[in-house]
């Protein structure tokens, strides 16, 4: 169910599966996760049970946990009908993703039924819903490559600015091994004239490389740093460093933090650290690093304002080719 007009925010709104949210009710935010995932690259691995996806959101609420952005992209089996109903029971917003992966995550066909108007079909998701659910998503992910951009990625990142300019909704970023931030950067906000406020980097902390990191937040880009992983544990440890260079140099309130579990392993319902290691461990080490007023800000006042747009204003025609 939607939120009623009559308290529909006026001004810039997260938009969640149950509607549109003022920014300041976001709450404890978990800024790059997902309950459900399914690519060909994590056969046997696919989060696409939704029993465990209602146990995971219940720990992350009882850990304190308010909002969860879950950036599946289109055709890898976000469970948009789900959602809703999990929001509902579970007490915690979720915000869907519209966008598209690396070609690696899709068959061909997949990518051949969006090929001619990718734009429109993140438009029509941000806007009217995904499929025939009404469920709306609330940000646009797309993916680089390693330290550069191929041609699927330039195209899916030329729809993601043209849907970006019509709705107002934010980009995330994956970043290969957190590589091709400035890549990225280049071409979004360089050639295809996204503001850098509306760029959700994701992944930097898999390259702990403090100038990068550095210039994407002079950039004005923000950065969403997410894990633990396995796959990623040779360089998950820095984080407090990274996150306190970045503080240091006055770049506190470009800095989000998710979970980002992939695999059904990885769910604390199955023994690992899930959403809820965000708000416990992960949190109370950033809280020695750094004080509990900084990681209070990332968790809260942070993602409020990088995924809260102005969907209200009048959108522009999408040129669609
Ligand atoms: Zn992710």
């Amino acid at each position: 169910m939607s939120t009623s007009a009559a308290e529909r925010p006026t001004g810039p709104a997260v938009r969640t599966v149950l509607g549109d949210l003022d920014p300041a009710d976001l709450g404890v935010c978990d800024a790059h996760d997902h309950l459900f995932l399914r690519s060909p690259r994590l056969a046997g691995q696919e989060l696409d049970d939704v029993a465990a996806a209602a146990a995971e959101l219940a720990a992350f609420r009882s850990a304190g946990g308010a909002s969860v952005i879950q950036w599946t992209p289109y055709g890898m089996g976000r469970r948009a009908a789900e959602l809703p109903r999990l929001a509902r029971e579970s007490g915690v917003r979720i915000v869907a993703a519209t966008g598209l992966h690396q070609a690696v995550h899709y068959a061909p066909e997949v990518l051949e039924r969006v090929r001619a108007d990718l734009a429109g079909v993140f438009v029509g998701e941000l806007t009217e819903g995904i499929g025939r659910t009404g469920v709306r998503a609330g940000m646009i992910k797309v993916a680089g490559g390693f330290h550069g951009l191929d041609r699927h990625a330039r195209y899916t990142m030329a729809a993601a600015a043209e849907a970006q300019h019509a709705t107002g909704a934010a980009i995330g970023v994956h970043l290969e091994l957190g590589t091709g931030a400035p890549a990225v950067l280049d071409l979004l906000c360089g050639e295809l004239g996204v503001a850098p406020d509306r760029v959700i980097l994701g992944h930097l902390n898999r390259s702990p490389d403090g100038v990068v990191h550095r210039m994407a937040a002079e950039a004005g880009a923000y950065l969403a740093f997410d894990g633990p992983s396995q796959t990623h544990h040779a360089t998950d440890w820095r984080l407090p460093d990274a996150l306190a260079a970045l503080t240091e140099a006055g770049f506190g309130d470009r800095i989000l933090l998710g979970g980002d579990t992939t695999t059904a392993g990885a769910r604390s319902v199955n023994g690992g650290p899930g959403m809820p290691f965000l708000l416990r461990h992960h949190r109370e080490r950033l809280e020695i690093a750094l004080g509990p007023a900084l990681v209070t800000q990332f968790l809260t006042t942070n993602p409020a304002r990088a995924f809260a747009a102005d969907w209200a204003r009048p959108a522009p025609t999408v040129q669609t080719s």
